[in-house]
């Protein structure tokens, strides 16, 4: 029998007023109102507890790639909780499902990339991310080395250390203390912040002050960088094309690690398998999640270069470690996972077809769109500029209203896009066909246009 029971919408609104505290919500404002039931999906749909199809451009939260509903990965789950649901890998044991994975994504990872230490969740990967950095200059014999650099408006998530790696304060006002030596640098946002510099000029500057930073801390103390290769939760923010590789430049001259964030990148996303190749840099680390079981079971992980590894693996004890790290039950899935994102073509799909025909789709549709200063996006993510004047670049003195005005408008018409401040996200299931994205591309138009 299902465990769950069947309740009306508006019991079902109560019990969760009752006793539900949302993340990241005004419970307030939000138990007033009654939260929307979500209560079933399938492919690129969700469906909520009035019976109303709503077409899922945000794929959950960036996670579900291979779209809902997929049989294999539940079977994987199904038959991995029969054999065996648990062990941990922390007293000279270790398991298949584990091995197998941690193989499977050395196949997938670009060359270097052989090793992975597992969690739960984008944030703790992060977290363990310092730590790995941490280890490897100790074992490096440079233990001064603690600074880390990110980025303003950057996300890495909403542990201690994920949340002040972030660049988002108002989304962790809560904490009386950050984590210490952790420091940042301006976001690549030219449409926003480029004044009157070209993107590649503007991309060589914010790139210089990574450069100013490690002199004022003095390179020996400078551990790591860490960014995201594009910005996800800060707006689908693209930096210029000359960002990256000055990045990597700067990080290699002055002996600084250079830390991808891949949570929401990684798995397909841009076209690519991660989006720092889109980007064309190669970095020591990777942090992974989301995409790599298309959240259908919480994992994320940690990919090391062999570089750093090796190191790591040489010097001893690394204390680190959670009950769920390589979790059998969530690799089986991650293995189901990525076999469809790889053997069914999903991601070279979305390089060569759905990718390209998003983007072109999207910026056709919007073109006439008063509101819509800026497109950013490749692959299956998108990020529009909603503008007071498009060609001055001029935004709205409240943004934050015209994003949620559209995304009302979004909710009552059965398209989930989310808001970031004034701008409009958009990251469906890598799975989405060429007609479901005209829908989405009709819908998101629509919506605009009322909002504008
Ligand atoms: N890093 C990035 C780039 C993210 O977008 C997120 C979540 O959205 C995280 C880290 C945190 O992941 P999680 O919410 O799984 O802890």
């Amino acid at each position: 029998t299902h465990p769950i029971a069947q309740r009306t919408t508006s019991e079902w609104q109560q019990l969760d007023a009752a006793h539900h505290i949302h993340p990241f919500s005004d419970m307030g404002a939000l138990n007033r109102l009654g939260s929307r039931v979500i209560t079933r999906a399938q492919g690129v749909y969700l469906w909520d507890s009035d019976g109303n199809k709503i077409i899922d451009g945000m794929a959950g939260l960036w996670c579900v790639n291979v779209g809902y509903g997929r049989q294999e990965l539940a079977d994987a789950a199904y038959r991995q909780m029969l054999e065996l649901p648990y062990y941990n890998t922390f007293f000279k044991t270790t398991h298949p499902p584990i091995i197998e994975l941690s193989k499977l994504l050395s196949e997938i990872a670009p060359p270097g990339f052989e090793h992975f230490f597992y969690c739960n969740s984008g944030s703790e990967g992060n977290d363990t991310t310092l730590r790995v950095v941490y280890q490897y200059w100790a074992a490096m014999g440079k233990p001064g080395k603690k600074y880390v650099i990110s980025r303003k408006n950057g996300y890495h998530g909403s542990t201690m250390a994920g949340a002040t790696l972030g660049g988002m304060d108002y989304m962790h006002e809560q904490m009386p203390s950050k984590v210490e030596h952790i420091v940042h640098i301006n976001q690549p946002y030219w449409f926003g912040e480029g004044g009157t510099l070209t993107p590649e000029a503007f991309g060589r500057q914010c790139a210089a002050e990574l450069e100013q930073k490690i002199l004022e801390l003095g390179a020996d103390n400078v551990a790591a960088f860490i960014g995201e290769p594009f910005q996800g939760a800060g707006g689908v923010i693209f930096p210029p094309e000359s960002y990256w590789p000055e990045i990597q430049r700067i990080c290699r001259q002055y002996d600084v690690l250079l830390c991808a964030d891949e949570v929401i990148g990684g798995f397909g996303r841009t076209g690519e398998w991660f989006a720092h190749q889109h980007f064309g840099f190669e970095p020591d680390t990777m942090t992974l999640a989301k995409g790599l079981t298309s959240g259908y079971i919480p994992m994320g992980a940690v990919a090391i270069h062999k570089r750093i590894a090796q190191p790591l693996i040489d010097c001893g004890d690394f204390n680190h470690g959670l009950t769920y790290s390589g979790h059998p039950v969530a690799a089986a899935v991650a293995m189901a996972n990525l076999r469809i994102l790889r053997d069914g073509g999903v991601v070279a799909q979305v390089k060569t077809d759905t990718g390209p025909y998003f983007q072109q789709s999207l910026r056709q549709a919007l073109a006439d769109n008063p509101l819509v200063g800026e497109i950013a996006g490749q692959g299956l993510v998108a990020g529009m500029q909603l503008t007071a004047d498009k060609a001055s670049r001029k935004r709205f003195a409240n943004g934050g209203e015209i994003g949620l005005k559209c995304r009302d408008y979004c909710f009552k018409n059965n398209l989930i896009m989310r808001a970031t401040g004034d701008r409009m996200l958009l990251s469906p299931p890598l799975v989405m066909t060429r007609s479901e994205i005209d829908e989405l591309v009709d819908k998101a138009k629509h919506c605009l246009a009322l909002t504008a």
